[in-house]
């Protein structure tokens, strides 16, 4: 049956109506083809139609048909299209139209007519189905069942059909991949939302769903601005919908705000995306997720500039701190205060007790030293026992800016030193400050920094548990610290150590022994006595080289004696800090031995504070010694704070009054009667008692009324050079 052409046509608009309305009906593009086969099918009266597709393995399967017999279907299903693999292999493969009107005889056909001649399919004719970029998509094939070729009606059909058939499976290919995209963007960790000019979400996938914490339906339809941070500001979102509005992509960072108020730090990008008017007709935003970046890039921050034993701000942020201090005081024309605070004997509570309890306790010194301090202010750890307060007063006068920095430095000083509790144990500790105003002229951070450490210094000197401010005069002193110091490293190289003696005698005025003394012939500054140089060469570690020599040349002086046949007992002063030190005991052994001085012609003289590090170890050494037959001799006894107690314990032979109380021993009842307990105190542990500085002889007439063993000072003689007097010793009798 023929259809006339205006039917024709009427009848063609019906097939493309519905498979139209059954594509945009969301329809899978297998049934509208089916029932696009069939509408085809009418234009060709005797036609078998059949639609195959072609996957990316160039291997044919069956999408739709019209009467084709399902036999057949199954066995081309999944054959490779090739250079003759009947109609449609062929014809997929070289994308031209092949018409096959006997498929008996057709040499395309040879692998193949075994499949189709059962069927009765005797001709075919096949169309390739090819997309924009030349990909094969598929072939439309009339199967007839006798040979036939076609007319040119026919012909025309067939590529009317055919350009149909292309139209829906371009269609399907696409909402394949809308699907596709759709389904990727949806299950995408990545949070994405969709928005609309009107700054509404049109859109949103399950990501953004979770990160802002809305049900689907409520996040969809919230503004931008209820999605956003206050910290985000509206200037933010304004600048972002300006850029994007002219079709251009943002990113950046900013807050969003989850729906329980928390603010999320994320990072985003916008891209615009154009309506039919090419103008931007919604937003395509890509957000993410910074917290766990901010959360890491604080932690760095905070490692960076706070210490992590007390948490309070360290070094690094202090010097940030005061420069901005330092500008701020300048320009208001007020004054700050800077107090260098280190704790007093520290080392000690980290020597017993360990680290961890030692850091405890310095926790517990920033709680107790931020309690003291105002808003304000701020307390740093500068590292180990040392913290820094920065004050800041409204004070406009300098004076009245050091009097409150004093004011507040001792209220620090007044909460250390109330008892403190860490891991069960009580420490009662206390700390020298050094106190600097500031601004002060041309003055840098660091200028600053140094003038409260001197300020520091002067209060540990002075005792420890002190304050200090600041005063310019301690410049020179610093400076003339630090040359001595860079001297007497060189002094032992250049041969500017002197040793002299000082004779001591029994009561009948007889010499019996002599105290080593220490000079240092400077070449510029002369001789500089012992109490500006000792001091420098105990702090800087010098004393243990210098503490060798000294006993170097001590013992050869006592070796040079006994050789003579008229031996000297020669006492000489050992510090705290040469006898910590690890090699102390080796060393006095090696220079016995190398002198083959006689031990027991040996005495050393210690000072009480030899017992402040470990004392423990200190007694050891001091037995090791005195094994060996070496003598000790507490010195400056009165000064200190004895505890007589350990003293008992310690291999002792003799006491040393200080030369402060033999000196008013005749004008102060007071000093008369301590150096009477002290000769008691002597007796009863079983030592004997040296009183130095004895200078007339009414102090030397006391002490031997109340049985002083011996007598040293200018009344008997002044310190020699040793050379000398031991030459008078050697050429008595
Ligand atoms: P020190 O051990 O108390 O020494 C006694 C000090 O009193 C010496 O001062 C001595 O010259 C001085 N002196 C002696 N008789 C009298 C007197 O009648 N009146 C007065 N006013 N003073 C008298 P010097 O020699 O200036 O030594 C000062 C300090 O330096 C010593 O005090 C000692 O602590 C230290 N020192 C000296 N030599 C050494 C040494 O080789 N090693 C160590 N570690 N310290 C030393
Ligand atoms: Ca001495
Ligand atoms: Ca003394």
């Amino acid at each position: 049956m023929a259809l006339q052409a205006s039917e024709l046509t009427r009848e063609w608009l019906t097939v493309y109506r519905t498979a139209l309305d059954q594509m945009l009906q969301g329809e899978p593009v297998a049934s509208v083809l089916h029932e696009l086969s069939s509408g085809i099918a009418q234009f060709l009266p005797e036609a078998i139609v059949s639609i195959l597709s072609v996957d990316e393995n160039n291997c044919v399967h069956h999408l739709a048909d019209h009467n084709l017999p399902q036999e057949y279907i199954n066995s081309i299903n999944g054959l490779p299209i090739g250079p003759s693999a009947g109609a449609c292999g062929t014809a997929a493969w070289r994308k031209e139209v092949v018409i096959c009107s006997d498929i008996e005889s057709d040499p395309l056909w040879v692998d193949y007519r075994h499949m189709a001649l059962p069927h009765g399919l005797r001709a075919c004719w096949s169309v390739p189905l090819i997309d924009n970029d030349n990909i094969v998509l598929g072939t439309f094939a009339i199967y007839h069942n006798h040979p036939k070729a076609p007319s040119s009606s026919e012909q025309s059909i067939v590529d009317y059909a055919s350009s149909l058939v292309l139209l829906v499976l371009r269609h399907g290919r696409l909402e394949g991949h809308r699907l596709l995209l759709k389904e990727g963007l949806e299950r995408s960790p990545v949070p994405f939302l969709i928005m609309a000019a009107s700054r509404r979400i049109i859109a949103a996938n399950q990501a953004a769903i979770n990160l802002f914490g809305y049900e689907h339906q409520s996040l969809v339809g919230q503004t931008i601005e209820n999605l956003s941070s206050s910290r985000t500001g509206h200037e933010t979102l304004n600048e972002i919908a300006h850029i994007v509005g002219s079709g251009e992509y943002w990113r950046g960072e900013m807050y969003a705000r989850h729906r329980d108020g928390e603010d999320i730090p994320v990072e985003i990008s916008v891209t615009s995306i154009p309506g039919i008017d090419h103008k931007p007709q919604s937003y395509f935003i890509q957000l993410l997720d910074l917290r766990d970046q901010h959360a890491d890039r604080q932690e760095l921050e905070r490692l960076a500039f706070y210490d992590t034993v007390t948490a309070l701000p360290n070094r690094t942020l202090l010097n940030d701190r005061l420069s901005m201090a330092l500008a701020d005081t300048r320009r208001a024309g007020e004054y700050g205060a800077l107090v260098f605070i280190d704790l007093d004997h520290f080392k000690r509570i980290n020597d017993v007790y360990g680290h961890s309890h030692g850091d405890q306790v310095l926790r517990a010194c920033a709680e107790k030293l931020s309690g003291a301090l105002r808003e304000t202010d701020t307390l740093c750890r500068l590292g180990g026992d040392e913290f820094i307060a920065v004050l800041r007063f409204s004070a406009t006068d300098p004076v009245i800016a050091s009097r409150h920095a004093l004011k507040v430095a001792k209220k620090m000083e007044d909460a250390l030193t109330l008892p403190l509790q860490a891991e069960g144990h009580t420490h009662r500790l206390s700390a020298s400050m050094g106190v600097s105003i500031f601004p002060k002229v041309l003055e840098s951070v660091d200028d600053l920094l140094r003038e409260a450490d001197t300020a520091m210094y002067r209060a540990k000197a002075s005792g420890r548990q002190t304050i200090v401010l600041f005063d310019p005069s301690m410049h020179d002193e610093v400076s003339n610290h630090y040359n001595l110091e860079q001297d007497l490293r060189i002094a032992l190289e250049m041969n500017q150590l002197r040793l002299y003696l000082q004779p001591q005698v029994n009561p009948t005025g007889q010499w019996i022994a002599a105290e080593a003394l220490l000079r240092w012939e400077h070449p510029v500054r002369g001789l500089v006595p012992p109490l500006q140089f000792i001091p420098i060469a105990e702090e800087s570690g010098l004393i243990i080289a210098v503490g060798e020599w000294v006993l170097t040349q001590a013992c050869q002086l006592l070796a040079q004696c006994e050789q003579a046949g008229k031996p000297l007992k020669i006492a000489v002063n050992v510090s705290a800090r040469q006898i910590n030190d690890s090699h102390f005991v080796a060393m006095v052994e090696r220079i016995l031995r190398n002198t083959g001085a006689d031990p027991l012609h040996l005495t050393m003289e210690v000072t009480e504070s030899v017992l402040l590090g470990n004392a423990d170890t200190t007694a050891d050494k001091m037995h090791q010694l005195a094994r060996l037959g070496v003598h000790f001799s507490i010195d400056d006894f009165g000064t200190g704070y004895s505890n007589l107690g350990y003293l008992r314990h310690l291999p002792l032979r003799e006491l040393k009054i200080d030369k402060s109380f033999v000196q008013d021993v005749c004008q102060s009842p007071d000093d008369a009667a301590l150096v009477e307990v002290m000769l008691t105190i002597a007796r009863h542990l079983g030592l004997r008692v040296v009183a130095e500085g004895v200078e007339s002889l009414p102090q030397s007439e006391f002490l031997i009324k109340h049985q002083c063993d011996y007598m040293q000072g200018y009344l008997f003689g002044k310190p020699e050079p040793a050379q000398e007097l031991v030459a008078a010793w050697l050429g008595r009798q």
